[in-house]
């Protein structure tokens, strides 16, 4: 089984995906804020910090969700 470190806060564990469990439902609620965010006011951000004060989503969780199949194209958004 593969070991891999939650990326929201920091645990080991084995059931894949980015996060552990206990963050699992935290970082849903955050991925689809963003993307909701994104539909209705994407167009008027320049910046990830933007995003980032407009949503309170951290940073380092904003550029892990760009890297998600489906948000890609909201990368260069932010370029
Ligand atoms: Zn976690």
């Amino acid at each position: 089984m593969e070991v891999v470190r939650c990326a929201r806060c920091g645990v080991f564990f084995t059931s894949g995906g980015y996060v552990c469990s206990k963050c699992q439902s935290k970082d849903d609620q955050e991925l689809s804020a963003f993307k909701d965010f994104m539909e209705k006011n994407g167009s008027n951000c320049n910046t990830l910090s933007e995003v980032c004060n407009e949503t309170g989503i951290a940073l380092s969780n904003l550029n892990r969700f760009l890297d998600y199949e489906g948000l890609k194209s909201y990368k260069k958004l932010f370029n």
